[in-house]
């Protein structure tokens, strides 16, 4: 069946550049990448290497230069806008959540591309927004005002915004940036459980190579606008390819747990 050999998303030739002082600034050159359904994809590369722009593209609010987007096997440019935020959520870098609503209301509004009616909400956003907030680990803070929460809180009501969303693709930017350790575990254990449960396909900017390396299966890392490595983090995340993205010098060290890190260098 044709239907089944569809890609979730399907990148080509993908050229991007912003507009700077009646010039072009080319950020990405030539950007290939398909992801299937159910795949968790960790996109690593140094600040200003264009992983935002690329996100951006893949989520449709940027348009490329040249090059196309498929989702689900078709252009990005012919779907219209609701079909794309049933499909596909963003949790964006740096968002502010809007004020003076509660948690729970905010979360509600993900449900927005679902709406079948004007006003209300149906069962089935009642339920989608509670699973939503539980998964977030965000039920505890549901009639708390937006206005009044730490930088985890927020980020987790951002997660469970983009959770009550219930898209089949979910494209993170730096999800972990304000979340403590447990709560980045619980944020990465929801992610694999949704996976399994229906086939949630995740792709997440990462900083963290620790991070990438240990709950990652896919890594692609992004150098100047073109993917340099695409594969399994112990293929990918050699001391070669650090130095080479990141100019920093790190060695690899095997833990107790037999397999392969990698540590920084003393000096
Ligand atoms: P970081 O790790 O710092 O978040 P990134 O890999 O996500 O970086 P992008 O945000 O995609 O990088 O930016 C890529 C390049 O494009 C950078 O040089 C940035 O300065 C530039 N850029 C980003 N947004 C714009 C914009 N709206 N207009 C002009 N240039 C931009």
């Amino acid at each position: 069946m044709m239907a089944a050999q569809r890609s979730m998303l399907e990148l080509g030739a993908l050229h991007y550049a912003y507009p700077l002082r009646g010039a072009r600034r080319a950020v990405l050159r030539g950007v290939g990448l398909r992801i299937e359904r159910g795949e968790l994809l960790a996109l690593i590369g140094a600040n200003g290497s264009g992983k935002t722009t690329l996100l951006r593209l893949m989520a449709g609010t940027l348009r490329p230069d040249a090059g196309d987007v498929w989702l689900e096997g078709r252009s990005l440019a012919a779907w219209d806008r609701r079909g794309i935020a049933r499909r596909i959520a963003v949790l964006p870098q740096a968002v502010d959540l809007p004020s003076g609503f509660r948690v729970a209301e905010v979360v509600e509004m993900g449900r927005a591309p679902h709406a079948r009616r004007l006003f209300g909400s149906t069962a089935q956003d009642v339920a989608a927004v509670h699973a939503a907030l539980r998964d977030a680990d965000a039920l505890e803070l549901a009639e708390r005002g937006v206005d009044e929460l730490s930088g985890g809180e927020r980020q987790r009501v951002l997660v469970a915004m983009a959770l009550a969303q219930e898209p089949a693709l979910l494209l993170l930017d730096e999800p972990t940036l304000h979340l403590d350790l447990a709560h980045q575990v619980s944020l990465f254990r929801t992610i694999g459980r949704l996976r399994r449960q229906r086939s949630l396909t995740v792709v997440a900017v990462l900083h963290d190579l620790q991070l990438a390396s240990a709950l990652f299966p896919r890594v692609a890392v992004l150098d100047e606008g073109r993917i340099v490595a695409d594969g399994a983090p112990e293929q990918v995340l050699g001391p070669e390819m650090v130095r080479r993205t990141f100019g920093v010098a790190m060695e690899e060290a095997t833990g107790i747990d037999g397999r392969r890190h990698l540590v920084l260098s003393g000096h």
